[in-house]
């Protein structure tokens, strides 16, 4: 099955952009997934082609229009394909491993690109959209978001990636920051790599990595860490947390 992206932007110039080269590259090119990057400005409705007008109760920028944009989501929609339709937005929730890995095994995604103040409000339940953000961080328009949330999911698509293995052992997918990695060589400016790498034991070294996965995680990410065993607790127990039972 094609993974279908259709990205409606105001910058379809922009795409597949880095998307076209290694390994996404190559997989577009092996049909593993495909990318229509779909000009928000056709479907405008006045000679002029205008997409954005001023904010409703004044202030600066512009808004996109939701009548211009429902209309290029209903074009998109039009194969069917019941796709997700994602709108990159700072107001959004925050992009995980596990949505990524959801919308991956999923037919493919239409994706929104904000520009200047961003999106009319009523788009979002007027078409059912999902807010989503890459981070706390105000980019100037959707695209680069997109261009990331694209490749996260590329990346997932089965025979997409070399080993199979890398996909699950990655940061985020148990929850934790993944340990770190050396190669050669064994000293670079008076720094070795920990003996236990160069063992050869295993078992060792999976116990190495499973604990510097754990440390790494709590000094590094704490938010991380307490999902991380506030998730084991829970379901060591099969109940909810005391604290979180509104019933106690
Ligand atoms: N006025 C908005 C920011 C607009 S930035 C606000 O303060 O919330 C212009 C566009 O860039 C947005 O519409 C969105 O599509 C994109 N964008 C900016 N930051 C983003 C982020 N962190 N995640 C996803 N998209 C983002």
């Amino acid at each position: 099955m094609t993974f279908q992206a259709t990205v409606l932007t105001l910058y379809p110039e922009m795409f597949p952009g880095p998307l076209g080269v290694s390994l996404a590259g190559r997989a577009r090119e092996e049909g593993k997934w495909n990318l229509d990057a779909v000009q928000i400005r056709d479907f405008a409705i006045d000679k002029h082609r205008t997409v954005d007008d001023t904010p409703a109760g004044g202030g600066a920028g512009m808004v996109l229009r939701a009548d211009v944009l429902a209309a290029a989501i209903d074009h998109a929609r039009a194969d069917q394909s019941n796709r997700p339709i994602i709108a990159m937005t700072p107001r959004g929730k925050p992009l995980t491993q596990a949505r990524v890995r959801e919308l991956s095994a999923g037919p493919g995604v239409i994706i929104l690109c904000g520009r200047f103040e961003g999106f009319d409000e009523r788009i979002f339940a007027g078409r059912d959209v999902e807010e989503v953000s890459v981070g706390d961080i105000v980019l100037s328009g959707g695209e680069p978001a997109a261009l990331m949330l694209l490749d996260a999911c590329i990346r997932l698509l089965p025979g997409v990636m070399g080993a199979a293995s890398s996909g699950t052992e990655e940061s985020f997918e148990q929850g934790l920051l993944e340990y770190p990695h050396f190669t050669r060589p064994a000293e670079w400016e008076g720094r070795t790599i920990p003996e236990v790498l160069r063992s050869g034991d295993h078992a060792k070294i999976a116990a190495w990595r499973k604990s510097q996965s754990e440390i790494d995680t709590r000094l590094r990410r704490p938010d991380l860490w307490e999902r991380h065993t506030g998730a084991r607790v829970q379901s060591a127990s099969g109940a909810r947390h005391e604290d979180e039972d509104p019933g106690q």
